[in-house]
């Protein structure tokens, strides 16, 4: 290109005049995207609502709360555009038509009745989704609602603090039903979610969505799965299996359905995934006419297909590059992972690339493995349990996709898989991955290079393991011998029925009773022991052993949120947890109470000392031991009584009560005998 060339292309481009149909995710960052790259284009964007570029992801928060001036959703107005991007945004100017030919697009002003018309020489379309609202008898009720815009945020606030509800029934367990579940039990609500699928979450591998059903009972939330609404009435709603539902509002969350009557009216093709076709330059059929967000349909960057991703990080990206490209900055959009997160009360869930089922349903030789770990060292305070699972390509271990779960660094393992994904690294890159860590902050082996090496392990067949899921099929066929590797108290407060309880230590000793012709599966707490159960199996001449991936706690996720139909896997009670702060209270009465208790170390009776921290021993304890933590030992020596008690200590695998045995006969005890952990303990007793 000569001088003069590139100075009439330049001028071509300051001379642009754009016109974007949609001012909220996509729309609104492709303006001032348009803007920054060209200083004097014309930018002007028409937006049917009364409002733009507002974070509709923070709706359920204002609802539930957690945010409390509504004008924080509002992020740009009109005014603020033209001031800071001298772009022009015309509210409630819904645009009806668009003439390819004439570069004009129609638009009617809602204020006014007016017809207007704009010319373009590019035009973006950002018109992103509309919630769906199945056809049922009483869904038009003034009680019945869809969140999408500020102003059903408004109805819905106005309908809680007005009319005062007291039961509400949400409709759909996807992300936004979920924080709407949440927002509604912050306001005093009683809810109900009702799922048509068998699990919330259907993005989700059911054993992570387990973990969520899990948060939502532990809230006092009923969830029904497989069921579906069939009728609202005044202050119910009728199931498919005859059940009614108090309510005394219902929020319908079933899904968005893309904006394409424009496009399809202007004959912009529509692709197979039933959004708008774009090629990778986000260019739809007709070259001067981009389209990003909700109503585009793109390629899952794991697998190539075509496939609708309705979320905010794509549309936001989306709508750049189409912004970029009208204005001739070419750049490819390289399809989307549809990497997403949810918080539910306190419990976080994610997902990225392709599930599981997903992978298989497409035809891709997948695997997956679980961990559950601390999300840091389980010594320094605050250790929270993290889910990790892994989806690789069974042969090349390529990493299709991966899911998280957990109270506290869930989002983190999620975005390291989101990347492993995104650059299609293996299950061996990740495993030697170098990510983050000090005591306070991660683990040396972070969850997700733990998650790697079971992956390998898998691949390998050095460490075989089937996820829940998978083996709720294997046990079908093989109808296995079952053991259970856990401590007495994991087991007693569930197990699958029919297993075997040999605690780790204990397998060695008892391997004879089982027979090693038959296929074996080796029941964990987290699939760690397991594995090394698994191990000591195939050593000892067992020819088919198989690991629960994730152990007892993926089995029980996976049997809460969809059950399994070839094992009975028991469900441990679970905590009732409340949005009210009790633990004022609950000091209070446990200070009262210590007073009256009398010392237990007193007299010279035999004792038994547990000295694992209080946290360890509340997880269960040998009957009658006194909780004495090593820190606490010297200090209390002196209450300990004649040297010749008999006393015996324990710990959790017995290092620590060795020493509290050192220190004990050190200072003259002679009748000290170390008990080793909680685990020889209890099947000593
Ligand atoms: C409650 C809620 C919570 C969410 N939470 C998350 C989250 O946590 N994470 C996440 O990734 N995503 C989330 N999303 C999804 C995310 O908000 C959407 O994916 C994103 O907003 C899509 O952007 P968009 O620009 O394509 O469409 P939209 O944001 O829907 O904007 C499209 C705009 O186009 C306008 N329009 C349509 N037709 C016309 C016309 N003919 N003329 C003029 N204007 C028109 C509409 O009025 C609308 O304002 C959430 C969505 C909601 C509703």
């Amino acid at each position: 290109m000569n001088q003069r060339e590139k100075l009439n292309s330049l001028q071509e481009i300051e001379m642009h005049k754009m016109v974007i149909v949609g001012g909220v995710a996509a729309g609104a960052t492709a303006a001032a995207r348009a803007r920054r790259l060209s200083g004097d284009a014309e930018i002007t964007v028409l937006e049917a609502g009364p409002d733009v570029s507002f974070a509709n992801c923070g709706l359920p928060y204002y609802i539930g709360g957690d945010i409390s001036s509504r004008s924080k959703l509002i992020l740009q107005s009109p005014e603020s555009f033209k001031d800071q991007y001298d772009v022009t945004v015309r509210t409630e100017t819904e645009v009806v038509s668009i003439d390819k030919g004439g570069k004009t697009v129609t638009a009617v002003d809602k204020k006014t009745g007016d017809n207007v018309v704009f010319s373009y020489d590019s035009l973006i379309l950002a018109q992103g989704g509309r919630p769906i609202v199945p056809p049922l008898p009483g869904v038009e009720k003034d009680h019945v609602f869809s969140l999408w815009t500020l102003e059903d945020m408004d109805a819905i606030h106005a309908h809680i603090r007005d009319d005062q509800p007291q039961s509400a029934v949400v409709v759909g367990g996807g992300f936004i039903g979920l924080e709407m579940v949440e927002a509604l039990k912050k306001r005093g609500l009683n809810v109900t979610v009702v799922e048509r699928l068998p699990q919330v979450m259907p993005n989700l591998e059911p054993e992570i969505a387990g973990y969520l059903t899990e948060e939502l009972i532990s809230f006092g939330v009923e969830v029904l799965t497989s069921r579906s609404v069939t009728e609202v009435t005044e202050n119910s709603v009728m199931l498919d299996d005859g059940r009614e539902l108090a309510a005394d509002m219902v929020l319908m969350s079933v899904g968005v359905k893309p904006t394409l009557k424009l496009a399809q009216e202007t004959g912009l093709a529509i692709g197979e995934a039933g959004g708008l076709l774009v090629d990778e330059y986000l260019q739809t059929s007709d070259p001067s006419i981009y389209a990003a967000g909700d109503m585009v349909e793109i390629e899952h960057r794991s697998n190539g297909r075509k496939v609708r991703i309705p979320l905010a990080g794509p549309a936001n990206r989306q709508g750049r590059l189409a912004a970029g490209n009208a204005m001739g900055h070419k750049r490819s959009y390289t399809g989307s992972l549809g990497t997403s997160i949810v918080r539910v009360f306190e419990a976080v869930a994610g997902s990225t690339g392709l599930s599981l089922s997903r992978a298989r349903e497409a035809g891709i030789p997948a695997d997956a493995v679980v961990i559950h770990k601390e999300h840091h060292t389980s010594y320094y305070p605050g250790a929270e349990q993290v889910t990790v699972m892994v989806i690789y390509h069974r042969e090349t271990g390529v990493v299709l996709g991966g899911q998280t779960a957990g109270y506290a660094g869930a989002d983190r393992r999620l975005d390291v898989l989101a990347t492993a994904a995104a650059a299609k690294m293996t299950v061996g890159d990740l495993a030697e991955l170098d990510l983050a860590y000090s005591p306070p902050l991660g683990t040396a082996n972070d969850a997700v290079n733990m998650a790697a090496f079971t992956a390998e392990n898998r691949m390998t067949g050095y460490s075989p393991a089937l996820t829940a899921g998978e083996l709720d099929v294997w046990a079908g066929d093989r109808n296995p011998q079952i053991v259970d590797v856990r401590d007495t108290f994991a087991r007693d407060l569930a197990h699958v029925a029919g297993s075997v309880h040999i605690p780790l230590t204990y397998l060695a000793s008892r391997i004879g009773e089982m027979d090693s012709s038959k296929p074996v599966l080796v029941v964990g707490e987290n699939g760690k022991k397991a594995h090394q159960a698994l191990r000591q199996l195939i050593q000892n001449g067992f020819t088919e052993v198989m690991n629960a991936s994730g152990g007892y706690i993926s089995l029980q996720r996976h049997a809460r949120a969809v059950g399994f139909a070839n094992f009975n896997v028991g469900l441990a009670d679970l905590e009732a947890k409340s949005l009210e702060d009790t633990s004022e209270d609950e000091v209070g009465d446990s200070t009262e109470a210590a007073a009256e208790v009398k010392n237990p170390l007193a007299g010279n009776a035999p004792i038994v000392i547990d000295v694992r921290t209080p946290e360890e021993f509340a997880s269960g304890e040998y009957p009658g031991a006194i909780n004495l933590p090593l820190d606490e030992l010297d200090d209390r020596i002196p209450e300990f009584g004649d040297f010749g008690r008999e006393i015996t200590v324990y710990c959790a695998s017995g290092a620590r009560s060795a020493y509290a045995q050192r220190i004990l006969m050190q200072v003259g005890y002679t009748n000290v005998t170390n008990g080793g952990g909680i685990m020889e303990m209890m099947y000593s007793k």
